[in-house]
């Protein structure tokens, strides 16, 4: 087992890992920009070490700033959770040169997954279904423009190298795909260092259900069931919930022992997550995200297992404890992300948090890493925490998601507290009717 664990990330998931490693006796370095100086992931961590200036390609994406605050801590593995350098083949690769252990999978899975298009082509020749498109980036519009005709409008252009929501637009007829070729293939450029752009078929109004997926490095691999996350604005998610209330227990065996098929087929190792778009009672393998997500809490809560901690104890060489049989799903589970931002105009609102009393009672979990006086910074994304509940039943669920938001109280900065309040109150919401459209449905017309 490691004896020391350096955090490679900030706010509340850095402290998440930190609350794991302290159960488990591991030692953890906390590493931060000079914005994070005051955060409580480095004032938890056993150790701290400065990494640079605020903006992120100066600190937190920094590969030398980071390994060398390993070295000079001794550190034996690193823990990269999400965003940041957590997808980056490149770091997983430097950490194994330097001999610390990367926890995650080995970087040429990441590498293999990291890239979309080349990830749909391994998931068909594993019998994973995917949408039909283009099986290699597409060079230019024309080339586009027949693909196009022969998948059937509308089709969506992708960045391959993509993410966050990024480079992706939806073409509806012949006339507007020149203009969308050069607008996504100069946006996935600007994003991503990369413009490859690969092209599917763009459905009209599915749900987004995703597959936890767990190995070891003795290709074990187990699903935690499902997680449904259609509840998206500018493709990225704002609530998520388990299990997702489409499934019948034969399509839910279905997708997820499907998502194991395609991630013993990578020999996939750690915890990931694979992707799905559903409709019309079938469903599509969209990307494989080879990290921990932002919304595994609401795993943890339906199947009782702690996915960092095993994170940990799979990249530490340890068996896997659990079989599959072992997995059940107890009752459900809702994360609302709190965000400092306009709720209805999804603009950042940076600043100084004045008060900050968090939620509590029954069945209510609170990962973040502010406090009354904590500065969000323009420097870093606008999450602020997540609310997480639990409950015997999707109703319940509801119920107790709402007591816990008008109890949250968040002063000095705005907060998304009342979209998510309008989304819980939404009839469609609350009889299942979800799909990736649900939001613009519900936000008012401008
Ligand atoms: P990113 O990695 O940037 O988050 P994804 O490929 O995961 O991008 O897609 C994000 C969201 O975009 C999906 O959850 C869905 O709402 C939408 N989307 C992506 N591909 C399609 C498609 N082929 N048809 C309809 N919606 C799609």
């Amino acid at each position: 087992m490691f004896r020391k664990i350096l955090i490679a990330n900030r706010g509340e998931i850095a402290l998440r890992v930190i609350w794991a490693c302290k159960e488990l006796g591991i030692k953890t370095v906390a590493v931060h920009s000079e914005a994070d100086s005051d955060s409580l992931h480095v004032r938890f961590a056993d150790e701290s070490v400065c990494i640079g200036p605020s903006p992120s390609h100066q600190s937190y994406l920094k590969i030398p700033s980071i390994i060398a605050a390993a070295e000079i801590s001794n550190a034996d593995a690193i823990h990269p959770g999400y965003g940041f350098l957590s997808e980056n083949p490149e770091f997983a690769e430097v950490c194994r040169v330097c001999n610390i252990t990367f926890i995650g999978p080995p970087p040429e899975i990441i590498s293999l997954m990291g890239n979309k298009s080349k990830a749909k082509n391994v998931m068909k020749e594993a019998g994973v279904p995917v949408l039909p498109g283009s099986s290699d980036p597409v060079n230019d519009y024309e080339e586009a423009l027949s693909l196009a005709k022969e998948i059937g409008f509308p089709v969506i252009l992708k960045a391959a190298a993509g993410g966050g929501g990024k480079g992706m637009r939806v073409v509806y007829s012949e006339k507007e795909m020149e203009q969308a070729f050069k607008m996504a293939k100069s946006e996935a450029g600007a994003s991503f260092s990369d413009d490859s752009i690969y092209i599917e078929k763009y459905l009209e109004n599915p749900r987004h259900i995703e597959v936890q997926i767990l190995g070891d490095k003795f290709g074990n691999i187990i699903h935690l069931n499902e997680r449904e996350c259609s509840i998206q604005r500018r493709h990225q998610k704002l609530l998520e919930e388990a299990p997702s209330s489409a499934l019948t227990p034969l399509l839910r065996k279905e997708i997820c022992e499907t998502a194991v098929k395609g991630a013993k087929y990578v020999g996939y190792q750690n915890a990931g997550t694979m992707e799905f778009l559903y409709e019309k009672n079938k469903f599509y393998f969209m990307e494989m995200n080879t990290r921990i997500q932002v919304e595994h809490p609401v795993t943890e809560n339906i199947t009782g297992i702690d996915l960092i901690k095993a994170q940990i104890l799979s990249a530490a060489n340890e068996k896997m404890i659990y079989n599959q049989d072992d997995i059940k799903i107890i009752g459900h589970s809702i994360e609302c992300r709190i965000n400092a931002e306009d709720p209805y105009r999804f603009i950042p609102c940076p600043g100084k948090i004045s008060t900050f009393h968090i939620a509590g009672g029954p069945g209510v979990r609170v990962d973040t890493a502010a406090y009354s006086g904590y500065v969000v910074s323009p420097y870093y994304d606008s999450l602020i925490a997540k609310l997480i509940v639990r409950a015997h039943t999707r109703q319940d669920c509801i119920s107790r998601m709402k007591r816990a938001l008008e109890s949250f109280i968040i002063e000095g900065v705005k907060t998304n507290i009342p979209l998510h309040l309008k989304i819980l109150e939404t009839k469609n919401f609350k009889e299942g009717k979800l799909t990736t459209k649900f939001l613009e449905e519900i936000l008012p017309q401008k």
